[in-house]
């Protein structure tokens, strides 16, 4: 099916010259009279409130912006942006692998985007497929740790058509056993392929290394073992689908050649009938994410491909969750930054003039949840006998920041860099800036809804200062929390 997706928890989804955006400050409350209207009228049936910090945001001020959360919780973010005949959509929902926490089901989520490709009570799957190329939908969707992200672009004129079909499967999703049956078939074939990758191999023991308890203990595509069966898990779809795909869970972001407020009432139309199916104290709590220890003790794993392939090396440190109310990725982005770019002195010695690294790959990504953040190296030939030497010289070159803050200099440096990559990358298309706006108002805590986490993220760089980077590497950058794999290719 031309209309589907693939991103599984791949890392170079991430790579900042795609996504790294940026923004400003404005902590206006505003609730908006809608908002609070709806929210009395219809309280019995909103799952939980939902708090709005800001309507606008100033990184946004050259482009007509609103904001409203319908009385079902559904968010909407709705931005006008200079591209004419063309809009950008993205329907995060609040559910990734995170959530995977019943026994036997690692890699649900990810199924279940591809279910929600297979009909309703409407239409079937094909019929949704025909009318998406018929309209000049270019959509597809992503599974991540966190969130499972519904995305297209197309001409304005036919919005309110996608908004119907959007809305249809969202709320009657509808399928026979048979076709679940071949759509478990279709993941395994995905799994098999992306195995065969060993960046995806490494990333699976990475993930068991460093969590014990928590879910993101298993990667986004799930276990073989948990896949094979998925063919039997039909009457697991129907509950997956009540407790997580529900308008409190949900935001809508649509950028382009819009009118924002008209806009938010086409959405309203179409999602404000959508309910919160009423769920139990008990399955809620069957399924609430297990939290995940403090780590004490420094770990590393060492593992072989049963094929030859070049050494890799995963230096992974456990991090705080993301909030936009605090500066800590500010922080990480500008060690990430001054530590491992193309500049840093690390990689200007190990892969320029020693040679030794063929990639140096340390993307920031926040996560709801306490996580980690990975130094990825992958080794060339000459490399190769040097592998704890360059384990050695990682923690060399963070326990450098740890012991001194860096000189105002290379920080001012890092920062105009970390800024420009995001004012470049966040506005570089309708598209680009709808995901952007898809990505932090899901992963951010749900009670800072709003437009403004832009301006926060944006704002928490510009203000960084160099004791906030030493006392960060100081507190999570240390050998007790960091997380090793090496995998090496059978030779
Ligand atoms: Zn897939």
């Amino acid at each position: 099916m031309a209309t589907r997706h693939h991103p599984v928890r791949n890392v170079r989804l991430f790579t900042r010259n795609k996504f790294w955006l940026a923004f400003i400050t404005c902590l206006a409350v505003i609730l908006t009279t809608s908002v609070s209207a709806h929210a009395k009228k219809r309280r019995k049936q909103r799952a939980e409130p939902v708090p709005v910090v800001s309507t606008q945001s100033k990184l946004l001020a050259g482009l007509p912006h609103a904001m409203d959360v319908l009385a079902n919780g559904l968010k909407i973010y709705a931005v006008k942006y200079p591209s004419p005949g063309v809009i950008a959509y993205q329907i995060p929902v609040r559910v990734g692998s995170r959530n995977e926490v019943l026994e036997g089901r690692t890699g649900f989520a990810h199924f279940f985007e591809h279910l929600m490709f297979r009909g309703t009570k409407k239409r079937t799957g094909k019929e949704f497929g025909d009318l998406y190329t018929r309209l000049g939908v270019e959509n597809n969707a992503w599974t991540w740790n966190d969130m499972t992200n519904y995305h297209g672009t197309a001409s304005p004129r036919v919005f309110e058509q996608i908004l119907e079909a959007e809305a249809d499967r969202f709320m009657n999703l509808s399928f026979d056993e048979k076709l679940f049956r071949d759509e478990a078939g279709a993941v395994l074939g995905e799994y098999n392929k992306n195995i065969a990758n060993p960046e995806n191999v490494i990333e699976e023991k990475l993930a068991e290394l460093a969590f014990e308890k928590h879910t993101y203990g298993h990667t986004t595509m799930g276990y073989k073992s948990d896949i094979v069966k998925y063919g039997e898990r039909y009457g697991d779809v129907w509950p997956f689908f009540k407790r997580h795909y529900r308008p409190s869970n949900t935001a809508i972001v649509v950028v382009g050649d819009i009118d924002p407020k008209r806009t938010i009432q086409l959405v309203k139309k179409y999602f404000g009938p959508w309910r919160n199916p009423v769920l139990t104290a008990a399955a809620l709590r069957a399924e609430s994410v297990p939290p995940e220890p403090v780590q004490t003790e420094a770990r590393i794993s060492s593992e072989t491909l049963d094929k030859p392939a070049q050494t890799r090396l995963a230096i992974a440190y456990k991090i705080p969750p993301f909030s936009s109310e605090n500066s800590d990725f500010a922080v990480l982005n500008a060690i990430a930054e001054i530590a491992f770019s193309d500049i840093s002195p690390f990689v200007q010695k190990y892969r320029y003039e020693q040679k030794w690294l063929d990639s140096v790959y340390a993307p920031v990504i926040e996560m709801i949840d306490p996580g980690i953040w990975t130094v990825n190296l992958r080794l060339s030939n000459t490399g190769k006998p040097h592998t704890e030497t360059l384990i050695t010289e990682v923690q060399k070159t963070l326990n450098a920041l740890a012991s001194a803050a860096p000189s105002s200099s290379i920080l001012t440096e890092a920062k105009n860099r970390l800024m420009n990559e995001r004012n470049v990358g966040w506005f570089s298309s309708p598209d680009a800036l709808a995901s952007r706006i898809a990505w932090y108002s899901t992963i951010d805590p749900p009670s800072l809804a709003g437009f403004s986490v832009l301006d926060r993220v944006m704002n928490s760089i510009k203000t960084l200062a160099p004791n906030q980077i030493q006392s960060f590497a100081q507190t999570h950058l240390v050998e007790a929390k960091r997380n090793i794999v090496i995998l090496r290719g059978n030779e």
